[in-house]
C-alpha cells in the first residue's frame, strides 16, 4: 500500500499550480503506462504533449478526466486533490460523487467531438450548464452565444451538427467545453479527424483562446507545427515518463535527449 501521508491534503502557498499530477503511475495489468509522472501546468499555461504512439499521452488526459483510476500518486487541481478526498486526515480514492463535484473543473474536446445530433449548436451548448451547473437558462444562452461568437459560428447556433462540417462541429464543441467555464481545458488530437482544409479553422480558434482567454490547457496533438505556435511549454513522452521538456524553441530546434531527436526527425 501507498504512504498517502506524503500527499498533502491540499496545496497552499503563492505558487500553486492549477493542475499537479504528483508521482502519478497508471498500470493496465503488468504493463505501465505512466511512471511516477511529475508534471506541473501553471495557471494560463498552455502545455502540449507530444510523443510517439503508445507513450501515454492519451492516458495523462484520461487520468485528469477522471474517466479511471489512478494506481499511485495524487492529481491535483487548483490546489484541491481530484482524485482523492480527505478522510480522518489523509487522503484517499475519491468516491463517485466527489468526483462529480469536482470533474466540472475540467474541460475536454476530443478527436471525436461527440455532439448530440438531435440538438441544435445552441441546445448542445446549454444543456450542461444547465443541467449540471444549474445555471438560469437565460445566463446559459446569453454564455453560449457569446461562446459561439467566439469560436466565430453565431450564424450557426440554430443549425444541427449534421448541417455542420467538421471543423464546425469541433468549433461548437469547443464552444460547448467552454460553456462549463473550466479551470482547465484539454483538447485531445482536436484536428486529427478533420479534413485538411478545416485544420486550419479549428487551430486559429485555439490559438485565440490562448491569446485572449488565459485559459490552462492541456493538449495532445501530432501537428508539431501547431505545437510550437501556441506552446508555452511542450513535453516529449516516452514510455509513460517525461523524456525532455521546454519551450517549443528549445525542444523543436535544440532537443537533448536521443528519443527526443529520433522522434522529431521521423516526424518532420
Ligand atoms: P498514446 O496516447 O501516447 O498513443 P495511450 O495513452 O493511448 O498512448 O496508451 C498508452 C499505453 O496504454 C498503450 O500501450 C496502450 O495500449 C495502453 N492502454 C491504453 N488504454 C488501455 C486499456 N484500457 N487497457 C489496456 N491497455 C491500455
Amino acid at each position: 500500500m501507498e504512504d498517502m501521508s506524503q500527499y498533502p491534503l491540499e496545496l497552499n502557498g503563492d505558487d500553486v499550480p492549477m493542475v499537479r499530477f504528483m508521482n502519478v503511475s497508471k498500470r493496465y495489468g503488468d504493463l505501465t503506462v505512466l511512471d511516477a509522472l511529475n508534471l506541473d501546468i501553471q495557471q494560463s499555461e498552455m502545455v502540449t504533449v507530444i510523443g510517439p504512439s503508445g507513450s501515454g499521452k492519451t492516458t495523462v488526459l484520461r487520468m485528469l478526466m477522471t474517466l479511471e483510476k489512478i494506481n499511485e500518486g495524487v492529481i491535483y487541481v487548483d490546489g484541491k486533490p481530484l482524485t482523492h478526498m480527505e478522510k480522518n486526515g489523509v487522503l484517499v480514492p475519491a468516491s463517485d460523487s466527489y468526483i462529480r463535484s469536482v470533474k466540472g473543473d475540467i474541460g475536454m474536446c476530443f478527436q471525436h467531438f461527440n455532439l448530440f445530433p438531435h440538438m441544435t449548436a445552441l441546445q448542445n451548448c446549454i444543456e450542461a450548464p444547465i443541467h449540471v451547473l444549474k445555471m438560469n437558462k437565460k445566463e446559459a444562452i446569453e454564455r453560449a452565444e457569446d461562446m459561439l461568437e467566439m469560436v466565430g459560428l453565431a450564424d450557426k447556433k440554430d443549425q444541427h451538427p449534421i448541417r455542420l462540417s467538421g471543423g464546425q462541429q469541433q468549433r461548437v464543441a469547443i464552444a460547448r467545453a467552454l460553456c462549463m467555464r473550466p479551470k482547465v481545458m484539454l483538447l485531445d488530437e482536436v484536428t486529427s479527424a478533420l479534413d485538411p482544409e478545416v485544420i486550419g479553422e479549428v487551430t486559429n480558434v485555439i490559438k485565440k483562446l490562448v491569446a485572449e482567454h488565459n485559459l490552462t490547457m492541456l493538449m495532445v496533438t501530432h501537428q508539431m507545427g501547431f505545437a510550437r505556435d501556441i506552446s508555452d511549454r511542450v513535453c516529449f513522452f516516452f514510455d509513460g515518463k517525461i523524456e525532455e521538456q521546454g519551450t517549443p524553441t528549445a525542444l523543436f530546434d535544440n532537443p537533448q535527449r536521443e528519443r527526443t531527436q529520433q522522434f522529431l526527425s521521423a516526424v518532420k
